[in-house]
């Protein structure tokens, strides 16, 4: 049976790796992928994360299964990190959190439990999204479809048609949001948008679906939440992806989680069941490394420390570097405006190029961006910002 199948295209950015891995050019310049790079072009393991790992070494005396929802006292931790640790959706008992193999993961069972709460559901994705957004969602059975977002002319956001869209969107439908840091384009909704959004779930019923995957990348860890935390005092039901792969280094450890709010305790406790239900039947249990790294760093209050510490550091090197992309264009005489990419939050901006321009920056320069012109701001560093500056000069010539 085998011989049936047909080839499935891989995914765009991971070809764009394969080729940037093969190019031989030693100025090569991969803005690409969504990895943190620090200044030497290294995305390296955190310090709190190292001592985090020591301790396990240490404490772990036991490799038994951790049961569905994984490492309770993670689940504790991140649904404080998201809310506050004294929001009322937490005081009331209405949160069941699961830890799931990365924000991935935590979107499938998410999609799965929506499956199971309302089969006939069609999940709403900003336009454009995060490209795995569309498979996960439409690999678990749902529908899926867009609303307008992005604004190509003015680099900012569609606000009103977006809004005049979802005011259509009925009850039983879920609408995901990024809760900052949109990926790919980097502009986020500012915190009256979110007041406005969050009175329009509210009117019409549908359910948010917040998708947190850069928690303290755009403006801080408690500022990156104020859409999340006023949304959720508002709806009475939402859910909520969180990944700790961005903000705690932990890519490869595949750690994230879910959560489901509910409008009352009782309800929760049956979203509880539900959720297990779902984990049972695709992995069973997540693995335990990286839950029990952030469980180690949250309690003590010395890594807690040292971690907002490393993740300022990340957060204000790619803000530091948005601005010196503006100075180092001016710097080349490139005229057009780019101011926005100030105004973008998180690993990514939109560089609003053409196709012709990226593909010339990449046969020309070896410098490799996805075919939307979203580049990865951390790629770049002091030795290559000169580089790409002039390259970017160049191309903009024709
Ligand atoms: N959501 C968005 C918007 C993302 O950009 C990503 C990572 N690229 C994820 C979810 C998933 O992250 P993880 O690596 O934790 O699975």
């Amino acid at each position: 049976m085998f011989s049936h199948l047909q080839p499935t295209p891989i995914d765009p950015i991971l070809g764009l790796m394969a080729a940037y891995k093969e190019d031989p050019n030693p100025q090569k310049v991969d803005l690409g992928v969504g990895v943190y790079k620090d200044e030497n072009g290294h995305t390296a393991v955190l310090k709190c994360v190292k001592e985090a790992e020591a301790l396990r070494l240490k404490l772990e005396d036991s490799k038994t299964y951790i049961g569905m929802a994984g490492d309770l006292s993670f689940n504790s931790h991140i649904e404080k990190l998201a809310f506050g640790p004294a929001h009322q959706v937490l005081l009331a008992g209405r949160v069941v959190t699961a830890h799931t193999p990365g924000g991935t993961g935590a979107l499938r069972v998410a999609a799965e439990f929506i499956k199971k709460a309302n089969p006939d559901a069609t999940v709403w994705v900003t336009n454009p999204t995060w490209a795995n957004h569309v498979s996960l969602f439409q690999a678990a059975g749902l529908k899926v479809k867009e609303y307008s977002y992005y604004d190509w002319e003015t680099k900012g956001l569609k606000f009103d048609a977006m809004m005049a869209e979802l005011a259509t969107v009925p009850a039983g439908d879920v609408v995901l949001v990024h809760a900052c840091c949109h990926n790919p384009s980097g502009m986020d909704l500012n915190f009256a948008q979110w007041q406005q959004f969050a009175e329009l779930a509210k009117e019409k019923g549908f359910t948010p679906l917040v998708d947190m995957a850069y928690q303290g990348f755009g403006l801080g860890l408690d500022e990156d939440t104020q859409g999340l935390r006023y949304l959720a005092d508002l709806v009475p039901e939402l859910l909520l992806c969180s990944s700790c792969s961005k903000n705690f280094g932990l890519y490869r450890e595949r750690i994230g989680a879910v959560s489901v709010i509910t409008a009352d305790s009782k309800t929760a406790d049956i979203a509880r069941s539900v959720l297990l239900a779902v984990v049972r039947s695709i992995y069973s249990m997540p693995p335990a490394h990286g839950a029990i790294l952030v469980s180690h760093i949250l309690n003590s209050a010395e890594l807690t420390a040292l971690w907002h510490q490393e993740l300022a550091e990340m957060r204000n090197r790619i803000n530091n570097y948005r601005q010196l992309i503006i100075d180092k264009f001016k710097e080349q005489g490139i005229a057009q405006d780019f101011s926005f990419i100030t105004r973008q939050h998180g690993m990514f901006s939109f560089l609003g190029i053409n196709k012709e321009q990226i593909e010339q920056l990449r046969k020309d320069y070896s410098i490799y961006m996805v075919g939307s012109s979203r580049v990865s701001i951390a790629g770049l560093n002091h030795s290559n910002i000169d580089y790409f500056a002039k390259a970017m000069a160049e191309v903009l010539k024709g």
